[in-house]
């Protein structure tokens, strides 16, 4: 796996302190780390570091959108996506220590590398369900003509509710009508159906 040599974070030349960085999550980012969740995105992500005699509090944030199809027509769309976590990280050999938020480095490591945090990070926030709010209801669909013609199927399909209405017919549909009843010649005049 490649890496992004922006996201190697060298403390040791560090002030006893607050230090704070901000890193543009793109395409490139998750083309590095992994795309199996999110391949593509505009995330930004805090960072502040507060470095201690001998420990490393990191605290992260991170807000956005990333690029997804919607899960109702396919449709591509940007989700929202945030979260805030934090790390603490010591120094030493025991690796007993280690757990989700605590991270134990070698005594003689210079920098940390908090690509993988990131990427964790983003990847535990991202929404199961990928439906945005605009197509989040029964008649409405974030893919217009494929909301029609689904909602077309669930009205002409559903026939136990009185106020059905019936979908505009579709022009298409006309056309294709006719030319059914055109091979059916002698048959024409049982038919109402307009021919074009
Ligand atoms: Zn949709």
């Amino acid at each position: 796996m490649g890496k992004l040599r922006e996201y190697m974070i060298p403390f040791t030349g560090l002030g006893i302190g607050k230090h704070t960085y901000e890193f543009d999550i793109d395409k490139k980012f998750f083309d590095v780390y992994g795309t199996e969740l999110i391949h593509s995105g505009q995330i930004k992500v805090v960072l502040d570091l507060s470095k201690s005699a001998n420990m490393l509090l990191l605290e992260f944030s991170h807000s956005g959108v990333f690029d997804t199809e919607c899960d109702r027509c396919l449709n591509n769309i940007q989700m929202p996506i945030e979260g805030k976590n934090r790390v603490v990280v010591k120094f030493g050999t025991e690796s007993g220590d280690e757990s989700e938020e605590i991270v134990v480095l070698p005594t003689e490591a210079h920098e940390i590398d908090v690509a993988p945090l990131i990427y964790e990070f983003i990847g535990i926030t991202v929404p199961y369900r990928r439906v945005p709010e605009e197509c989040d209801e029964t008649d409405r669909y974030c893919d217009a003509e494929i909301g029609n013609r689904l909602s077309g199927i669930i009205l002409t399909g559903d026939e136990e509710d009185d106020e059905i209405i019936e979908p505009e017919p579709d022009p298409r549909w006309q056309k294709l009508k006719g030319l059914l009843d055109d091979s059916k010649e002698n048959k024409d005049n049982k038919n109402n159906s307009k021919k074009k």
